[in-house]
């Protein structure tokens, strides 16, 4: 199998597997309990992997939360700040977000601003989403603004400032996008609104290890992150809350999960120890070898995109060509249905129409940067460092 769906997950680091073993055999103490030795092994564990993902965004380790995962992340800064603001603080109810953000922020989002999905036979709330389903609005008491991108799916400085509103309490911007991989600059972005008493978030679930990010260089308040992207085991991932003033995390908001006092109370449950030390050695190996794995996916992508227009002069590749996510290729292939190419190549190789979380739906990605009539003919490369050929993929298209 020739796997080029790494956007969607990667597979696991034969270091990283390594590491995590013991915490599922001998070393299997709840680190809440603390008092004795397999109980302390385990929180030494889990602080351990909390210092090495902090190293990897240059922040300080008690500024990160472990979560299940990214969509977890996302959810929980939503809500929680904007059940916080609205609530505690009395001080608002504006979010902003972008119209190409992941799932876990779109769906969040659009539950806040009240859009209910019924089962379309039944009127009664659906528990899950279904793909045909008819919404209505309740009034949840929040405005959601969701932002036009321009050709590369990425919002733009006036765009945000223009949507700013007094009563604007938070604003979430992905890093790079999951589906074109484009890159937001984050940095000039979240720089606006930082004297203005106005916390921003961004989705770096697909960034994380794959480009440098500093937060002392990026004035965020909140970051999201998944181990799933980087090597690491799926099922875990972090939140980087930014410390204000002490060694606390201090940036009021509501608890996503009540009820012990875990990761600072933001987040209750028995830590994950196995697949935390899984997400802190992935970490580990991607600060260690950021230069080099950059240097390699690059290399491979430029040579991927070579092949890649040679037997496909028509090819359009999307996003934009400066400023990507190493690794990812996003393509419109006129006159190929990605669904059938997907299907026909399906035991041999790996590939994608899009996001894992929004697939046999049309992109909407692809529509708003403008290429709604192109969305059947949309593929999506991701590669990884394990791979050194890319040859055979080409030969079988
Ligand atoms: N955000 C982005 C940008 C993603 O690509 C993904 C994974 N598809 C997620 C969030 C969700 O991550 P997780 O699978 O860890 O919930």
């Amino acid at each position: 199998m020739i796997y080029l769906d790494n956007s969607a997950t990667t597979p696991i680091d034969p270091e990283v597997l390594d590491a995590m073993m013991p915490y599922l055999k001998e070393e299997f103490g709840n680190p809440s309990s603390r008092h004795y030795t397999l109980a302390k092994n385990a929180e030494k564990a889990v602080e351990e992997s909390r210092e090495r993902l902090a190293s990897l965004i240059n922040s300080k380790s008690s500024e990160i939360i472990f979560t299940s995962g990214a969509s977890e992340s996302n959810n929980f800064v939503i809500k929680g700040v904007a059940d916080y603001k609205k609530y505690y603080e009395h001080r608002g109810n504006h979010i902003i977000t972008s119209k190409v953000e992941h799932k876990s922020i779109l769906q969040t989002c659009k539950f806040l601003n009240g859009e209910v999905y019924l089962n379309k036979e039944k009127n009664k709330p659906k528990s899950y989403i279904p793909r045909k389903v008819k919404s209505i609005n309740v009034d949840r008491g929040y405005d959601v603004t969701f932002l036009d991108v321009n050709e590369y799916g990425q919002v733009e400085n006036n765009s945000l400032s223009e949507a700013i509103k007094d009563t604007t309490v938070l604003i979430s911007v992905i890093w790079g996008n999951n589906e074109i991989g484009s890159l937001n600059d984050i940095k000039s972005l979240s720089s606006l609104v930082k004297e203005r008493n106005i916390l921003f978030h961004s989705d770096a679930t697909q960034v994380l290890g794959k480009i440098n990010i500093d937060v002392k260089e990026v004035p965020v308040d909140f970051l999201s992150f998944s181990a799933h992207k980087i090597y690491g085991p799926k099922g875990i991932g972090a939140c980087y809350i930014r410390n204000k003033m002490k060694d606390v995390p201090n940036i009021d908001m509501t608890a996503l999960i009540h009820g012990g006092l875990q990761e600072c109370g933001y987040r209750a449950g028995t830590h994950a120890v196995h697949n935390i030390v899984g997400f802190g050695k992935a970490a580990e190996i991607a600060k260690r070898n950021m230069k080099e794995y950059i240097k390699k996916i690059t290399d491979l992508e430029l040579e991927t995109r070579k092949l890649i227009k040679s037997k496909f002069p028509n090819v359009d590749f999307l996003g934009d060509p400066e400023n990507h996510i190493p690794g990812i290729i996003p393509i419109i292939l006129p006159g190929v249905i990605n669904e059938l190419l997907i299907e026909k190549l399906s035991n041999d190789v790996a590939i994608s129409s899009g996001s894992a979380c929004s697939i046999g739906e049309p992109s909407y990605v692809i529509e708003a940067i403008g290429k709604k009539d192109f969305s059947n003919n949309f593929i999506r490369i991701s590669l990884n460092k394990f791979i050194d050929d890319i040859n055979k993929f080409i030969l079988s298209l």
